[in-house]
C-alpha cells in the first residue's frame, strides 16, 4: 500500500516540480538572453560614441572573454579582430541608416549572436555564443537534483503519514496483527486472497450444509438419539429422538448435555484420551446407553453422541432377577413345609390324628406348588409370544357364565351373590387366553371378597371399545398397591397370603394376556370397599 501511495505522490509532485523548474528556468533563460543582448547593444553604442579606439576595444575584449570583436573599414580592411575569426561579417553590408543591427542568422551558427554597428566609415561587430536552453538547464542541474531529492524525502514522510492515517481506521477490523500487516503491505493482494478464500469457504460451506441436511434426514428416522456437536461443543444436528430421550431444552451444549457426574467424567476422558467412550446411565426417568465418539483429524474436530433407550432392557433385567428370586422362594416354602410334615410321618413321630392333619397340609401345599408351577408355565408360554394366532368368535356372556359356574361352589361357600349383566356380544379372540383372563380376575373377586359380598359382571360400550367390567365389594386395594399388583409375585398384603393361597402371579398373567390380545386393563379400588377391573376390548 505504501508503494502505491508513494508512487502516486511521487508522480504528481515530481511532475509538478519538473514542470515548474522547466517553466521558471525557461523564463529566466529568456531574461538572461535579453539582458545579454541589451548589454551588447548598449556596449556597441558606448564603443562607438566617440571615435572608435583600438585600445579601448582591446580592454573591452579583455574584460569579457566570451565575446569576439571585429573592427573593419567599410571597404573591408580589418582594423582589429579579437582573434578567433568567428565573426563573419565580411559579407554583410550595412545601410547607412543602420545603427545597430542583429546580423541575419542565416549565415552563422544558431547559437551564435552577432551585433554590428556602422559608425562613420567603420563597422564594429560584437559576436558571442549565447548559451542554449538545454545548456542553461544543465547548468542548474545540481539545484534540480537537490529539489528532487528534497521532494522525494518529503514524499516518503508524507506517504508514511497518509499510510498510517488510513490504516489506523481499519486496524480494528483485524483480529490478528499478522493479517493486518499483510493487509497494510498490499491491501489489494490481501483482499484478492481473502476473496478467493471466502469463495472457497462458501463452496465448502454449501457442500457441508448439504451433507448435514443429508445426515439430518437419515438420523431423523433413527430409533436412537443422535447428536452431532462441533469442536466447540455446539450442537449442529440433534434428532427428535435425542430431544425426547434427554428432554433437551434450547440451550444444549456438549458439556451440559446431561447433568450427571458419570457423563462428565466420560466426556473428560474422551477429550483427554481422544478415544470413544460408552457408558450406561440411569437417569431420573429412563436408563440409557451412551456412546461418545470424537471425530479426530489430528485434533478432535467434532463429537457424535448416540443415545439408546435401555429402559426396557433394564426393567426386564430387574424383573428377571426379581422373578428368579421370587420363584425360588415361592417354590421353596411349600416344599419345605411338605418335607417337614413328611419327615415327621416317616420317622413315626406323628400320631394317627396328626397324620391325617399333616396329610391334608401336604396335599394343600402340594396343590399350591402345582398352582405356582402352572402359573409360571402360563407366564413363560406368554413370554415366548409364539402362541398360535387361533382367534375365534366367542360370546362374552357365555364365557362369563361358564366361569361363574366353575367357581360356584367357592362363591356359594362365601355366600357371594354374582350378577351377570353381560349381553350376548361376540368378539373375535383367542378363546383359552380370554377364558384365563376372565377366570383370574373373577377368582380374585371371590378370593378377596367379604362373606355375603357381591360380584357384578357388566359392560359399557364407546366408539372404539367394549369395556368389560368385573366389580366386587371385597377388601379393596390400597392406592400405592394398585400400581404394582400386575407385577409378578406381587401380593398387596403379605400377611394374608397364606389365608388366600396367593401366588402373586394371577394378575401378571392377566396383564400379559391383555398385552398379547391388545387389550387395555385398568383397576379402580377403594380400600375396604371393593375393586373394579375394566378391560377395554377394541372392536371394529
Ligand atoms: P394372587 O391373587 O395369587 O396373590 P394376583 O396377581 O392375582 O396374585 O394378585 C395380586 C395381588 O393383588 C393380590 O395378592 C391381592 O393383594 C391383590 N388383588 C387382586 N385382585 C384383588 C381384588 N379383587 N380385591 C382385592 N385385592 C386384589
Amino acid at each position: 500500500m505504501k508503494k502505491i501511495i508513494n508512487r502516486g505522490i511521487n508522480v504528481v509532485t515530481i511532475t509538478i516540480l519538473l514542470l515548474s523548474i522547466f517553466i521558471t528556468t525557461y523564463f529566466s533563460y529568456k531574461d538572461k538572453i535579453k539582458a545579454q543582448e541589451e548589454f551588447i547593444v548598449s556596449s556597441l553604442g558606448f564603443l562607438t560614441y566617440k571615435e572608435i579606439d583600438s585600445d579601448q576595444l582591446i580592454k573591452f575584449k579583455d574584460s569579457f572573454d566570451n565575446i569576439n570583436l571585429l573592427l573593419k573599414n567599410t571597404d573591408g580592411k580589418v582594423i582589429y579582430n579579437s582573434g578567433n575569426n568567428k565573426i563573419k561579417v565580411k559579407a554583410y553590408e550595412f545601410d547607412n541608416n543602420d545603427l545597430v543591427k542583429k546580423v541575419n542568422k542565416s549565415y552563422i551558427k544558431d547559437d551564435y549572436n552577432l551585433y554590428a554597428v556602422k559608425s562613420n566609415d567603420k563597422i564594429l561587430a560584437i559576436g558571442f555564443y549565447s548559451q542554449s536552453f538545454i545548456g542553461y538547464l544543465l547548468s542548474k542541474i545540481h539545484l534540480i537534483l537537490l529539489a528532487i531529492i528534497g521532494v522525494y524525502l518529503f514524499n516518503k514522510y508524507l506517504t508514511y503519514k497518509i499510510h498510517s492515517d488510513i490504516l489506523s481506521q481499519y486496524k480494528d477490523m483485524f483480529s490478528s496483527s499478522k493479517n493486518f500487516s499483510k493487509f497494510s503491505e498490499n491491501p489489494k493482494k490481501f483482499l484478492v486472497d481473502k476473496k478467493a478464500t471466502i469463495e472457497k469457504l462458501q463452496v465448502e460451506n454449501n457442500s457441508l450444509k448439504a451433507r448435514i441436511l443429508n445426515i439430518e434426514n437419515i438420523t431423523s428416522n433413527m430409533e436412537e438419539g443422535f447428536i452431532y456437536f462441533n469442536k466447540e461443543g455446539k450442537p449442529i444436528i440433534i434428532n427428535e429422538q435425542a430431544k425426547a430421550l434427554l428432554s433437551l431444552g434450547d440451550k444444549v451444549s456438549l458439556d451440559n448435555l446431561i447433568d450427571n457426574e458419570d457423563y462428565k467424567l466420560a466426556l473428560r476422558q474422551t477429550k483427554l484420551l481422544k478415544r470413544g467412550k460408552n457408558i450406561d446411565l440411569d437417569l431420573k426417568d429412563i436408563s440409557i446407553k451412551l456412546f461418545i465418539d470424537p471425530i479426530i483429524e489430528g485434533e478432535i474436530n467434532s463429537y457424535i453422541i448416540l443415545i439408546i433407550d435401555d429402559s426396557k432392557n433394564k426393567k426386564a433385567e430387574t424383573m428377571r432377577r426379581e422373578f428368579t428370586a421370587n420363584v425360588t422362594h415361592e417354590l421353596k416354602s411349600p416344599l419345605t413345609s411338605i418335607n417337614g410334615y413328611a419327615e415327621l410321618i416317616a420317622m413315626g413321630i406323628a400320631k394317627d390324628d396328626d397324620i391325617k392333619k399333616f396329610g391334608k397340609i401336604i396335599n394343600e401345599e402340594g396343590n399350591r406348588l402345582l398352582n405356582i408351577i402352572d402359573d409360571i408355565l402360563k407366564l413363560s408360554k406368554l413370554d415366548e409370544e409364539n402362541l398360535e394366532e387361533g382367534r375365534v368368535s366367542i360370546n362374552i356372556k357365555d364365557v362369563a357364565d361358564r366361569t361363574i359356574l366353575r367357581f360356584k361352589r367357592i362363591s356359594d361357600k362365601k355366600k357371594i351373590s354374582v350378577v351377570n349383566k353381560l349381553d350376548d356380544i361376540s368378539i373375535r379372540t383367542h378363546e383359552s387366553l380370554f377364558t384365563d383372563l376372565i377366570t383370574n380376575i373373577y377368582e380374585n373377586a371371590i378370593k378377596y371378597n367379604k362373606v355375603n359380598g357381591k360380584i357384578f359382571l357388566k359392560y359399557e360400550m364407546d366408539k372404539r371399545y367394549i369395556n368389560l367390567i368385573i366389580e366386587d365389594t371385597g377388601i379393596g386395594i390400597k392406592k400405592d398397591d394398585t400400581k404394582r399388583i400386575f407385577e409378578r409375585f406381587y401380593v398387596a398384603d403379605k400377611q394374608r397370603t397364606r389365608t388366600f393361597k396367593s401366588t402373586g402371579l394371577g394378575l401378571s398373567i392377566v396383564k400379559h394376556i391383555c398385552d398379547y390380545l391388545n387389550y387395555d386393563i385398568k383397576v379402580e379400588s377403594k380400600f375396604g370397599y371393593g375393586t373394579k377391573f375394566i378391560i377395554s376390548i377394541p372392536y371394529k
